[in-house]
Formats: C-alpha cells, sequence, structure tokens
C-alpha cells in the first residue's frame, strides 16, 4: 500500500492564514510584529532560506528585515550589532541563518541574542525549556516536524522513534520532544553502526544527516511514519533528501517530499514563534 503523503505546503498554508488574521488583530492596536533576519557571508543556499522566510513574513503582514554582513565579519563587531537589536523595542524576533562561519561557530552567537527575541530557539535557556517539556520559543524544524506528526493523528505514547542526525537545531530537540511525547527514542549519528538494526523498528522515522538518499526501502519498517528533513543539492540542481522518496513511499504509511515536507513547516514555525515572541514582549 502506498504511503500518505504529508504535504508541507498545505499545512503551513493553514498555519500562515491563522497567523494572518492574528497580525490583523495586532496591528489593529497599533502593533506591528517585526522579524530581523541575518545573514553572515554570501552561501547560496543560505541566501535562499533568508529570502524565503523574508518573503513569507512580508506577504502575511510580518514587517521583515535582511540584515547582511561579510563572512570575515569579527565577533566582537557582531555581537555589538546583535545586542543593538536586543534592545531596540520595535524588533521582537531576531535569527542568524545557519550555518555560521568557522570563526564564529563555537562562540556565544545564540547566547547573545535575548532569550525573548530567540524565534529559532536556539538559546541554550530554549534548549533548556524544551529538554525540560516547558513552554518556550521551541526551535522552528522540531516544532514544524511535530505538527506534521500530529496531522498523522497518530498516537505518539508508547511507539518507537529513530532520529538519524544528533545536531543542536535539529536532530538532539526533535529527540527531546519526542521523549516529551512518550515515545521511546534512538538517536543515531554518523558512528552508529549498523543503523539499518535500529530504523527497521522505527514506527517514527525522522532523517536529519542532509546525506542524499541514505535511507532506503529496506531499512523501514512498514507502515511507518518517515519524516525527511534533509536537504541536499545535486549536481544537477535538483534538491534530494534523505530518503529515497520513490521507494519507501511504497512501504512507509506516512511520509513527506522533499522540496515540500518539512521546509514550508520550518517557516510556518519560525512565524508562529515570532508572534509570540511579539506578544509577550508586548504583553509587558
Ligand atoms: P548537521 O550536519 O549539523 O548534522 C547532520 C547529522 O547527521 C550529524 O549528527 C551526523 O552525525 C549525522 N549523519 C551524517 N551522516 C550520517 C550517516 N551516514 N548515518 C547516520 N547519521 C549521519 O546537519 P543539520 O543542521 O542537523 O541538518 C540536517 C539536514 O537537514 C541538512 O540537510 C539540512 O540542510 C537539513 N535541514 C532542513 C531544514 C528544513 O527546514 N527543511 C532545516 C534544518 C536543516
Amino acid at each position: 500500500m502506498a504511503a500518505k503523503i504529508l504535504d508541507g505546503n498545505k499545512i503551513a498554508k493553514e498555519i500562515l492564514e491563522d497567523a494572518k488574521s492574528q497580525i490583523i488583530q495586532l496591528r489593529g492596536r497599533g502593533i506591528v510584529p517585526k522579524l530581523v533576519v541575518i545573514q553572515i557571508g554570501s552561501d547560496p543556499a543560505s541566501t535562499i532560506y533568508v529570502e524565503k522566510k523574508h518573503k513569507t513574513c512580508k506577504e502575511i503582514g510580518i514587517e521583515s528585515e535582511i540584515k547582511r554582513y561579510p563572512e570575515k565579519i569579527e565577533y566582537d563587531k557582531f555581537i555589538e550589532e546583535i545586542k543593538k537589536l536586543n534592545s531596540d523595542k520595535s524588533v521582537h524576533g531576531i535569527l542568524v541563518q545557519s550555518p555560521l562561519p568557522e570563526h564564529l561557530s563555537h562562540k556565544q552567537v545564540y547566547e547573545t541574542i535575548s532569550v525573548q527575541k530567540d524565534v529559532d530557539g536556539f538559546h541554550p535557556f530554549n534548549h533548556g525549556k524544551n529538554l525540560l517539556g516547558k513552554e518556550g520559543l521551541q526551535p522552528a524544524t522540531p516544532k514544524g516536524i511535530m505538527k506534521l506528526l500530529e496531522t498523522t493523528k497518530a498516537k505518539l505514547e508508547g511507539k518507537y522513534a529513530v532520529v538519524i542526525g544528533r545536531s543542536n537545531i535539529v536532530g538532539k530537540p526533535i529527540a527531546l520532544m519526542l521523549i516529551n511525547a512518550g515515545c521511546t527514542v534512538t538517536v543515531a549519528n554518523s558512528k552508529t553502526k549498523n543503523l539499518s538494526d535500529f530504523t527497521k523498528k522505527a514506527d517514527i522515522l525522522i532523517c536529519a544527516t542532509g546525506k542524499a538518499k541514505l535511507v532506503k526501502e529496506k531499512m523501514v519498517k512498514n507502515g511507518a511514519i518517515v519524516i525527511d528533513v534533509g536537504i541536499s543539492r545535486q549536481k544537477s540542481g535538483k534538491i534530494s533528501g534523505d530518503v529515497e522518496f520513490e521507494k519507501v513511499k511504497k512501504k512507509a504509511g506516512w511520509i513527506t517530499p522533499v522540496p515540500g515536507g518539512v521546509g514550508p513547516l520550518t517557516i510556518a514555525s519560525l512565524v508562529q514563534n515570532t508572534l509570540k515572541a511579539c506578544g509577550e514582549q508586548e504583553n509587558k
């Protein structure tokens, strides 16, 4: 039996429609939600993501600004820029597009963003809230994945979930969300031995590696929910996910396409976080 497709564009559209009416209400009260998206350097994939976020926000009435800095910007200078945005009352959300250049990647960039304006949910405090299952600004992509899982109406409690990838922005936070939802969770990484021993048993399989077509049909359990987060650009220019979509969809119960699965939900979650941040800052 062929899997049902989790249509990220359709689900995101519903979230954005709802956001639009919230924004009309806020604007009616004289409040204009504002997001600043920061890009360092000119990585082409990052440019696409930054512009997509900017365009979506503008379309639904969030004021959005892109700030671009050179790849070699000094750490201290960049931190000063973030601090200025932290104290700017007209800015409700700040997002620094990942990946960061090498010289900034191990520094305290995300820690500098105000906890209240951290709409990507990468501040250690917001990661901590996610760990504890408390309400905070949740990392956007994992939040979007949970929405996709909710759409399947599957009961998560007691399910065996395997997350492939252990990054701070996808793998670890989604694993914690699944633990908090009552799943039994295994987190795999590039050093994991016999990956398919785990994936074959997974009721829920989250693939977040960026390794094109890593997940084959024989690695997937019949009827599993397969969420493909990975994005890798082929030489042809075509985008590929981590999953062999055409084959795996014959075996899975639910599956996300790439593109059109997780990506739109990441942006919708960012919008939701920006509105949450705005509401909390304006109601102080
Ligand atoms: P990352 O490079 O930080 O982490 C990749 C993880 O995959 C690592 O933990 C690594 O150990 C693991 N891995 C790599 N090869 C593996 C293998 N053969 N077997 C098992 N594990 C393996 O990447 P990230 O930031 O977590 O992003 C992962 C992918 O998701 C990327 O393709 C990225 O572009 C994509 N992504 C998509 C969205 C979206 O909105 N759709 C958002 C964020 C990231």
